[in-house]
């Protein structure tokens, strides 16, 4: 493995600040290529804006990120504990297409057919024709098991579908790391599972995912490296079975207690 697969993604003392409000406080993380990572936390903890902040929806106020060993931004003093960066708009807009990201809100275009939601970011984004990109939308679709609504409106599906697409439309971007906000919380709890099969098996097949979520299950069954993140701090991390078994922080303890 060389030095760019084991930080792949890397986070150097994130720091991002909401007027006098701390929110992520000097955040070191290095994710490895094929990683799955499921961040988890309470309500206000960050965890959000860390995600945001890795595809910059967000800019951090201080703080490197690096992709394949590649630093975004131009360094240009000190802020805090960290170095602050200037960012040009063309590099960000280059960064953000190889990250891709799916929330708890589909958001899909709801006058397109889920075909055309899922060219929509080749064709706009990148520019490319309806016959170039025709084909692999319809091969994300196959891979989120849903080729047969190729030309329903979105309105027609159920959540759970809607939010297949909303995932097959952020990998026809070929996307190098995934991230997941939260993508199961607004769905009726007989569609989560579909959901997390999709997630499930990206995972398996070696896609570099960040996962926020609630669900503890897939967190034990799916991450390779759990992180709790507290107060804008990772408070903990390590293998699964160690921070949703046996955490060391007691803080963690009590924040399980309130699942079973
Ligand atoms: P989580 O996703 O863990 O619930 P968030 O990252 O959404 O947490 O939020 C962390 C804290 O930052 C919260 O106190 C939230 O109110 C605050 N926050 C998030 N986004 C903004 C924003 N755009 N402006 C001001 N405060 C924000
Ligand atoms: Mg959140």
């Amino acid at each position: 493995m060389t030095q760019a697969d084991s930080d792949f993604i890397k986070v150097e003392k994130l720091h991002k600040v909401f007027g006098n409000l701390h929110v992520l406080k000097s955040i070191d993380l290095s994710i490895r290529k094929g990683e799955t990572v499921c961040l988890i936390g309470s309500s206000g903890s960050g965890k959000s804006t860390l995600l945001r902040c890795l595809n910059f929806m967000e800019y951090p106020t201080a703080g490197r990120i690096s992709v394949k060993g590649k630093t975004v931004g131009k360094e240009t003093g000190t802020m805090l504990d960290a170095p602050t960066f200037r960012y040009d708009e063309k590099a960000l807009s280059e960064h953000r297409q190889h990250i891709g990201m799916v929330f708890q809100q589909f958001n899909l275009f709801p006058h397109m057919s889920v075909l055309e939601n899922v060219m929509e970011g080749p064709r706009t984004v990148l520019g490319k024709r309806r016959d170039e990109v025709e084909a692999e939308a319809l091969k994300q679709l196959a891979r989120v098991g849903l080729s047969e609504k190729a030309d329903q409106y979105p309105s027609r599906l159920s959540g759970g579908q809607q939010q297949r697409v909303a995932i097959a439309r952020a990998l026809a971007m070929q996307p190098d790391v995934m991230l997941f906000d939260e993508v199961t919380s607004s769905l009726d709890p007989e569609l989560v599972g579909e959901v997390l099969n999709v997630m499930k098996d990206l995972s398996a097949e070696g896609m570099t995912m960040i996962v926020v979520t609630h669900e503890l299950g897939f967190a034990y069954h799916v991450a390779d490296r759990v992180l709790f993140l507290h107060g804008g701090q990772i408070l903990e991390q390590g293998p699964p079975e160690k921070i949703l078994k046996n955490p060391a922080e007691p803080r963690i303890q009590q924040f399980l207690s309130g699942f079973s």
